[in-house]
Formats: C-alpha cells, structure tokens, sequence
C-alpha cells in the first residue's frame, strides 16, 4: 500500500521561525490548483494508480487556506486517478484562523477524517513572537470546533524551547491543550534556522536562543505530562492515545512507498526483492511548477546499506524499536561485533532494550535517541 502527500503552499503570513517551502501570493491559488490536477492525471494508468492507498496527507504551507469544495475537487480528481477504497486516514493540516464550523463540515464531506492543527502555544507573547497569523482565543475557539463537530481523529502541534519560555509557560499550554482530550500531539524543540527571520535574529543577537539544558527539562516535562494523561510517546516528537498513532508518518519511518504531489514534495519508491530504492522530489519552485507539473529535480538511488542506516536511524526513534528479522530479511543487515559492544553498553546504561531478537530506545534513551544511534551506526 501506498501513502499521498500533496504539498499545499499558500500561508496567510510568514512565520518568524519557518524553513518550509510556501509563499503568502494566494492569488496563484487558481493556477496553482489546476498544475495540481493536472500532476494528480499524470498517474493515470501509472504503478502508482493500482496500489491501494493507505493514507492521504494534506501538508504545507497551510492547507486550509483552500476552500472546502477545492478539497472535493481534489479528493474527486485523487479518486478518478488513484485507488482510494482502503485509504483509513485522510490528513489535512490546519490553521486555527481558518476554520469554522461550516468549513469543518465541508471537509468531513469532502472525506477528510483528520485534522492536523497547528497550535504551537496558547501564550499570546509567544504567538506574536513567531508572527503566527492566529490568537490565543483562535487556538481555543478551533478545538472547542473540532469537539463539537466530532472530529475523533485529530493531532495538534506544539512548539517548545522557544527563546524566552519558561516552564511554567510550556506547562500552561500542555495543560489547556490536555483539556481538549487529544488524541495524539507532535512536539517540537525550536530549531533555529538559518535563513529565517528568526536566524537572523539570533545572528544580530537580538535573541537568544533557549539553552540545551532548559530544552531537556521543557521535554522531560512534556513526555511526563502527557504520559500522565494516557498520551504516550511513541516516537521522538509524536505522542498518541493507544490506536491514535499516525499512518501516514509511520509508513514513512518504515521505508513504505509515498508519492509526492505539488511544489517540494518528496516520493519514495522502494520495489521488493530490489536492493536499491529511488527518491525524488519536485522542484520547490511555484511558478515553474505551475508551468510544467511534475517537475521532478533532484533524484536520489539509495542502496540497501543506504536504507538500512536509515530504518535504524528512523526505527530506533519509535517506542516500537525494530527486529532483528525485519534487519536481516528486507535490508540485508546484521550488527558487527563492534556494534554489538556499542549496544551491550548502551543497554548497561538502561539507554535501550536489546534481547538479540528486537531493539528499541528506553525513555532515557529517547531523550539522546541521536546520540545512541550515530555511535551504533558509526561503531
Ligand atoms: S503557517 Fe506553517 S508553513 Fe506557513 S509560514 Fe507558518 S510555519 Fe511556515
């Protein structure tokens, strides 16, 4: 099975701290949506087209700067091209500021059965801080929506080790998020990137970016807090309720095929019995897309040792580990002598679990989950 992501670019305002691909022209919106369309057809008749799809993930950008029937095109011209009888989860990322309850309705129609809601914190300080285009009293008004118009399915990001924040301001908002009962939360350490506004900041020393020590004691808090409210980590960002995991990011950890659609976005092709796979990715260039979609410009062969590093890098983040079996039948991989020594140490340490047949991260481990796997790939 397969997995779809559709890159939608358009964002109300730029974000103080954003490195992903979008621009605030919603003007090309029209355009953009036909060059859309017209790179959904191009897999008409593909191998793409008669694989089952797992699951359908709406990303940006902000993806609901698009109307509620644009979805319905799009979900329609998916279904006319692609096999979506088995898809289980269909994803779309929000903003606070744009929904209402009619929207929400909208999208429910259209068959969207997740949202993915961009919350970052409730403190309006911060909010403005990293030029968010919604409020305090937007975040809460969205989730008391999504309560009422019974979405079951949905998870809200949260930023922490944000320059000024306090712990005490992090545990405000996991509380009044907690109250809304979420079903699943991804939680992110700020990182500063270099070509923001906020790298620049930091650069001129206008800021200073929140120290290595209070980060660790902003994720302790987090993974304590949410634990004790039945939101378990099951990745190094992700948390869920038992059976709120998500599809869509879980098929990308283990190495399942995903097509990638709009300005950016990447795909994976991985055939069995083949010892090398393929990724790509479409040029993060609006205008040139709208000219000739799909524009595929940077292709990637991984071997099989490639793939291997990956799925350890990538397993060892999850609460689920990864198996010995799964190392030796699909990527052809066994630890060395060297490793194994790594690993022993690693587990005298309580940092991991390995009985020789499965491997995974304890929660210390978690917390250096980068730490233990470059040292056991690089031993
Ligand atoms: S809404 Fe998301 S994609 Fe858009 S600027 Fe902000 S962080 Fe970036």
């Amino acid at each position: 099975m397969i997995g779809i992501y559709l890159h939608i670019p358009f964002c109300r305002q730029a974000c103080t701290y954003c490195d992903f691909f979008f621009t605030t022209r919603g003007g090309l919106k029209p355009a953009f949506l036909k060059s859309l369309t017209r790179e959904i057809s191009s897999y008409r008749d593909s191998e793409w087209s008669s694989v089952p799809v797992l699951s359908v993930y709406f990303g940006g950008g902000t993806p609901s700067r698009l109307t509620g029937d644009e979805f319905t095109s799009l979900l329609d011209a998916l279904g006319a091209v692609f096999n979506l009888n088995q898809a289980v989860e269909i994803t779309v990322e929000v903003n606070p500021d744009d929904l209402t309850p009619d929207y929400l309705r909208q999208l429910k129609q259209a068959g969207v059965n997740r949202l993915s809601v961009g919350i970052q914190t409730f403190s309006p300080e911060r909010l403005r801080f990293m030029n968010r285009a919604h409020t305090r009293e937007h975040a809460l008004q969205c989730l008391r929506m999504i309560r009422e118009e019974g979405f079951h399915s949905w998870t809200a990001d949260l930023i922490y080790g944000n320059p000024g924040q306090t712990t005490d301001a992090l545990a405000e908002d996991i509380e009044t998020l907690l109250d809304f009962d979420p079903p699943h939360i991804s939680a992110y350490a700020l990182t500063i990137e270099p070509h923001t506004r906020l790298g620049s900041m930091v650069r001129k020393k206008l800021v200073e970016p929140a120290d290595d020590e209070l980060v660790a004691e902003h994720t302790d808090l987090l993974v304590n807090m949410l634990a004790g409210a039945g939101v378990e980590r099951y990745e190094v960002s992700n948390f869920a309720r038992p059976g709120h995991e998500a599809v869509h990011n879980s098929a990308y950890w283990s190495h399942q095929n995903y097509l990638g659609l709009g300005p950016g976005a990447h795909s994976f092709s991985w055939k069995p019995d083949e010892v090398h796979a393929k990724r790509w990715s479409n040029k993060p260039h609006l205008p040139e897309y709208m000219e000739k979609s799909p524009n595929p410009h940077e292709k990637e062969d991984l071997t099989i040792d490639q793939l291997a590093t990956e799925r350890l890098m990538m397993g060892l983040r999850t609460s689920e580990g990864l198996t010995v079996v799964e190392l030796e039948q699909r990527y052809r991989y066994s630890f060395s002598s060297a490793q194994q020594v790594k690993i022993l140490k690693f587990r005298e340490e309580k940092l991991l679990n390995y009985d020789g047949a499965s491997i995974r991260l304890t929660g210390m481990g978690m917390l250096v989950a980068d730490r233990i796997t470059l040292e056991i790939i690089s031993s």
